[in-house]
Formats: structure tokens, C-alpha cells, sequence
């Protein structure tokens, strides 16, 4: 839904200007931050709809990232999805047994980008409701 806040963690400056463009063209508010201890404190601070979590990242990975936000209380109910290489299958798999909604893989499909966001909202409204 428009207006909802999305957390990028992203290193890399051309997947963060696109990945944010794609959001702020379909309405989303972006906050942005490039390594995983500022992606946990600004999921604690900002209180996004959704966190895209990059793998490689300096210092700790995002998978890593993840699993403490995923068993924070005051975090856990933020839908995670790890952004990840195509051919990177093992990361898809770790993102989902660690109990990230899913995952959405690089190189970005930008007609599909912000579709997927949605979706993975959606879902995890749904599921809170439920
Ligand atoms: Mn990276």
C-alpha cells in the first residue's frame, strides 16, 4: 500500500538507487541503511512495514541480521525478505528456515519489484490476522 515505510540494508549504491526508486515510484517511503547493526537499529527506531535484507554485506551478513530481528519481540513481526543473487540457492534456503517471509533475487526485475513488496505485505497482514 502507498505511504507504508520499507527498511532497504544494502551495500551496493546501484541496487540501493534502484530498489529505492522502484519503491518511491509505486509510493513506498524508503529509509535506507548500508550495513546490518543501522538495518537493526532502524527496524527497532522506524518500525517499517517490511525489511529487504541484502546477504553480503560489511561486517555482519544480513542473514545474521535477520535471526536477531526474527527473535527480537519488538521486531519479530516485521516481514523480512533477503534480496539475494539468482544462482546464490543455499542464502534462499537459510533465509526461509531462519523464517524470513521469502526472498526476491538479483538481478532486480524492475516491473515485478514493487509487485512483490506488496505481496509480501499483504501476506504477512494476512497472517496477523489470521
Ligand atoms: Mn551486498
Amino acid at each position: 500500500m502507498a505511504g507504508e515505510k520499507i527498511l532497504i540494508v544494502e551495500d551496493n549504491p546501484a541496487n540501493m538507487e534502484l530498489e529505492t526508486d522502484l519503491l518511491e515510484v509505486a509510493g513506498y517511503i524508503v529509509c535506507q541503511t548500508t550495513n546490518a547493526e543501522a538495518g537493526i537499529e532502524a527496524a527497532r527506531s522506524e518500525a517499517p512495514s517490511l525489511i529487504l535484507m541484502d546477504v553480503g554485506l560489511p561486517g555482519m551478513d544480513g542473514l545474521t541480521a535477520a535471526g536477531i530481528l526474527l527473535q527480537d519481540a519488538q521486531t519479530q513481526h516485521i516481514p523480512i525478505v533477503v534480496v539475494t543473487a539468482h544462482a546464490m540457492k543455499g542464502d534462499q534456503e537459510k533465509a526461509l528456515d531462519a523464517g524470513c517471509a521469502g526472498y526476491i533475487t538479483k538481478p532486480i526485475d524492475t516491473r515485478a519489484f514493487a509487485k512483490s513488496v506488496a505481496a509480501f505485505i499483504a501476506a504477512a497482514q494476512s497472517t496477523l490476522e489470521r
